[in-house]
């Protein structure tokens, strides 16, 4: 049995202020939410009130990124062992907007997920096709190639302490979700990808994540997914309510 996860990405937004404020009203409506890891990743700048807000609660921080270096000359680059000592457990890697934005390609993915283990930090890795990849009918090629080069020089042990996220570009805050049956076919597909990387055990205990306008109305019928082991949900995660109703689906 794979124990649910819901992580919510808040991207470039809120303050300390909001962070603050979210946490007051989020942390009562997940107090008795037990049966998932609940996992917020604020900006950087507000990490430390996400960590002072969520202590003594089940809910952990995340980072949104972090460097592949422990220290060095690299311009406004946070390393992880900075977001360990700031007090967050995981991070998130190669998320779409890195890839297409900041250039992220999969030998960097590789780099930072190897400098989050060895930091002890769980890593959220992201992997999804644009839309065009998948008209073209390359949706699967594209995973393998991001799954096998991001995971390139991992070990099991290593892959033991990730958490995946399938996120199709085409879905992300675009309010169009995969149907719950496109997601689990591309879940399926990772863990199969997993199983003959690494091994089949480690492949069948790995939590793989859907990412891509989940909603507290759209939630459900994900998890009711064998394959689907949790969320990572951004626009949806910024309001204490319907971040709520989507841990407690
Ligand atoms: C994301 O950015 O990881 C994401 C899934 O965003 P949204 O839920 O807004 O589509």
């Amino acid at each position: 049995m794979r124990r649910p996860v819901i992580a919510g990405n808040w991207k470039m937004h809120k303050t300390q202020a909001e962070t603050r404020a979210f946490f007051e009203e989020f942390k009562p409506l997940v107090s008795a939410s037990r049966h998932c890891d609940i996992i917020v990743a604020p900006p950087f700048t507000a990490i430390a009130a996400a960590v002072d807000a969520a202590k003594g609660t089940l809910i952990s921080i995340a980072g949104q990124d972090g460097c592949w270096e422990r220290a060095g000359a690299f311009t406004g680059e946070i390393s992880m062992p900075m977001l360990i000592e700031a007090g967050c457990q995981s991070v998130i890697i190669g998320h779409s907007e890195r890839r297409k934005y900041f250039g992220e390609t999969d030998a960097i993915v590789n780099r930072k997920l190897k400098a989050a283990i060895e930091a002890g930090l769980q890593p959220i890795v992201c992997v999804g096709e644009d839309q065009s990849e998948r008209d073209a009918g390359h949706t699967e090629q594209l995973i393998e190639r991001q799954f096998n080069d991001g995971m390139a020089t991992l070990t099991g042990p290593d892959f033991s302490r990730i958490l995946v996220a399938y996120e199709p570009v085409w879905a992300i805050g675009t309010g169009r979700t995969a149907t719950p049956e496109i997601a689990a076919e591309v879940h399926a597909f990772l863990r199969r990808l997993a199983a003959k990387r690494f091994t089949p055990g480690l492949a069948a205990s790995a939590r793989i994540l859907y990412g891509g306008s989940v909603k507290p109305d759209n939630i459900r019928g994900l998890m009711a997914q064998e394959e689907i082991d949790g969320a990572l949900v951004g626009g949806a995660s910024l309001d204490a309510r319907s971040f709520s109703a989507i841990v407690n689906f």
